[in-house]
């Protein structure tokens, strides 16, 4: 979802691309998982995060929803996020020695940071998040390189599309202003997007831009 942010706050004020280099290693965080603690509700999960993890830990959605991941309301949608453990708020899936036990599987918001996503015109763009992480020195790295997605054009287009359709349900739902009409789309999400098993002989994107053209006709956003 988006938020309101001050570029000039939070980055170096350059907008990255995925062929440009941008100073975002920290060398394989050596000891630190700050970034996987005290991290709220802000990991929200996306179709691709739920489905890389439900297909690499072979465990479903409502099983994953028992005790790594929540549902919160999200500008009105509700959506999943990691869930928290503990008096500093630990990500459910870091280990005992503080890395990430899912790495292969971490979401999306987790490969790219410290970079975040700078959404304009129906399309985003990478932004470095100059105050996030502390580990200094970082080293200049491509963004293909560091964001480690498979068919990263498949995933660019993806992203776009699932933001925006949030984007304009949000501004729909608000429009409608009807409490009992957005818990009824927000279980349809869930359960279109989240909760329905995915075909694993097929690939994950088609099978998406399915379910979200369905949506889009269904909810006429
Ligand atoms: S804050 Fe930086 S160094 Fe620490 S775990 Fe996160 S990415 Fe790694
Ligand atoms: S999924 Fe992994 S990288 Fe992401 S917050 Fe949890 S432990 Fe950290």
């Amino acid at each position: 979802m988006e938020r309101e942010i001050d570029m000039k706050e939070v980055s170096d004020g350059r907008l990255y691309g995925l062929r440009d280099m941008v100073k975002a290693d920290c060398g394989g965080c050596q000891g630190c998982s700050d970034c996987c603690e005290s991290m709220g509700s802000t990991i929200i999960l996306d179709p691709y995060d739920v489905w890389r993890l439900t297909t690499g830990l072979q465990i479903s959605f409502d099983e994953l929803l028992q005790d790594k991941l929540e549902l919160n309301v999200q500008e009105g949608i509700i959506l999943p996020n990691m869930k928290t453990e503990g008096e500093s708020e630990r990500c459910g899936f870091l280990d005992e020695k503080g890395r990430c036990s899912v790495h292969a599987l971490r979401p999306g918001l987790c490969r790219i940071f410290p970079l975040g996503r700078y959404y304009e015109n129906r399309s985003f763009q990478y932004f470095l998040q100059v105050h996030e992480c502390k580990k200094e020195p970082k080293l200049k790295v491509r963004v293909q390189k560091w964001i480690d997605t498979p068919d990263v054009k498949k995933n660019e287009k993806f992203i776009i599309d699932w933001h925006y359709f949030l984007k304009d349900l949000t501004a729909s739902l608000r429009a409608a202003d009807s409490g009992e009409y957005q818990k009824t789309v927000s279980l349809y999400i869930l359960k279109s997007f989240y909760q329905k098993p995915w075909d694993l002989d097929r690939d994950f994107y088609e099978q998406f831009h399915e379910r979200l053209e369905e949506a889009k006709s269904i909810l006429k956003v």
